[in-house]
């Protein structure tokens, strides 16, 4: 765990909420998940059960589902503490993060029927709902040339096509699906004829549903995922058919914000290593981070961690303030992950290499926060956002 995270946490909770219950217990929670667990599981790229499992039990998953649905009810904030602690403590909540965020699309979008069917078993976690099939192979970022269709017959749709990704798709029972209804050609905006569908992968897999795992830098259990012919009930539609692209949007700023959490989490747990470290590691008869050249790296990865987590408390104070938040969510995300990327290079120079060997996890750790200057979204396209929806600058793609 981070020596620096509980001082400057009831620093900044202070001014906002005290959430220093919520971040004790998820602490004690992830003491019982140190290092050991996560490398054994690294190495055989194996899932996280027993984690995911415990955070389920304690309802931290739940946290953003309604209290009438079964859930906890918090805010975002609270939400986002509870990710940023996961990462500050050492654990990986990549594992489970969609759990967290997926069901929104369904809470703010859903019938109350499929609301009422579905949200109580994902936050008991009797169902998990943390699949989500947005990427493709060939349009990748370009979401709207996205080529999965479903084709109505009769009361179900008929699925064929492809998705990239998919991470947890083999540790999900639901998937949130966006496939296309009504051809490119047909629609009247760029933006129309994408539909989501809530795909009951129980069921599916085996009848037109493929999973194959993708092999990664990092244990993210991400997957391809095929789609052949697959029928699926009309009922699992969600909100309107041709209106999905807006929902998904929609979804994206709560994603964005707990994803940048995770990020300030990691980068204190880097800062809060590379610190223990400097202060221990004897050469040349003195304390490597006695050097200026060892310890102002690490300051400047601290002042950046602590700029990025402002702007990840200012759009979660946004998003539960019902506020637009696209640019601060965009922006959150994007300062976050430079600020753990730069922790996570900080950490291994630190550590010289010390920082390479499996047992002290920043490797483990390094790989794992790399991917967050791509996915959810990369870098350029928080740029782009900014450029054209901030500071009015020609749309570039
Ligand atoms: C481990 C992992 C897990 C993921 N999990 C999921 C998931 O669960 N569900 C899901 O739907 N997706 C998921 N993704 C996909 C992820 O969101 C995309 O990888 C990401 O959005 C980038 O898309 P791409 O890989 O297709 O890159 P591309 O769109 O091919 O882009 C490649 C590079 O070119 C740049 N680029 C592209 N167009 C432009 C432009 N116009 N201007 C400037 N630069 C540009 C991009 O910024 C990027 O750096 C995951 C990805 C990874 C690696």
């Amino acid at each position: 765990m981070s020596p620096i995270a509980p001082q400057a946490d009831a620093k900044q909770d202070a001014l906002a909420h005290d959430l220093t219950p919520i971040r004790e217990s998820v602490r004690a929670l992830c003491a019982n998940f140190p290092g050991e667990y996560w490398r054994a599981l690294d190495r055989t790229r194996s899932y996280p059960e027993e984690f995911v499992a415990a955070l389920t039990k304690a309802g931290f998953l739940a946290a953003l589902i309604p209290e009438e649905y079964g859930g906890s009810g918090l805010s975002m904030t609270a939400a986002a503490a509870i990710m940023e602690e996961i990462q500050a403590c050492g654990c990986n909540g990549a594992a489970c993060h969609a759990q967290m965020y997926t069901m929104g699309t369904l809470l703010r979008h859903g019938s109350v029927e499929q609301k009422k069917r579905y949200l109580p078993a994902i936050a008991s976690g009797e169902l998990r709902l943390q699949a989500f099939g947005v990427t493709e192979p060939t349009s990748g970022t370009d979401t709207l040339s996205l080529r999965t269709t479903a084709v109505r017959d009769g009361d179900h749709f008929v699925v064929n096509g492809q998705k990239i990704w998919t991470s947890r798709a083999e540790h999900s029972d639901l998937m949130l699906l966006l496939a296309r209804t009504t051809p490119r050609e047909q629609v009247k905006s760029r933006t129309a004829g994408l539909t989501v569908f809530l795909v009951d992968m129980r069921a599916a897999k085996g009848n037109g549903l493929t999973i194959r795992p993708i092999r990664t830098m990092m244990n993210h259990a991400t997957t391809e995922v095929f789609f052949e012919n697959l029928r699926v009930s009309a009922d699992a539609v969600v909100g309107r058919e041709g209106e999905g692209f807006r929902y998904i949007l929609s979804g994206m700023n709560a994603e964005r914000i707990l994803i940048a959490a995770e990020c300030i989490g990691d980068a204190k747990w880097f800062v809060g290593k590379a610190t223990a470290y400097a202060g221990e590691r004897v050469v040349f008869g003195r304390p490597i981070g006695q050097n200026q050249g060892v310890q102002f790296p690490i300051a400047r990865a601290y002042i950046g961690m602590r700029a990025a987590e402002l702007m990840v408390r200012e759009a979660a104070a946004l998003y539960e303030a019902g506020k637009d938040c696209g640019a601060e969510a965009n922006m959150a995300k994007h300062l976050a992950a430079e600020a753990s990327w730069a922790a996570a290079d900080m950490c291994v120079q630190t550590h010289g290499g010390f920082g390479f060997a499996e047992e002290f996890d920043i490797e483990r750790k390094f790989r794992e926060t790399r991917l967050y200057t791509v996915a959810p979204i990369s870098t350029n396209l928080v740029l782009s956002y900014i450029a054209e929806h901030v500071l009015g600058l020609p749309r570039s793609y």
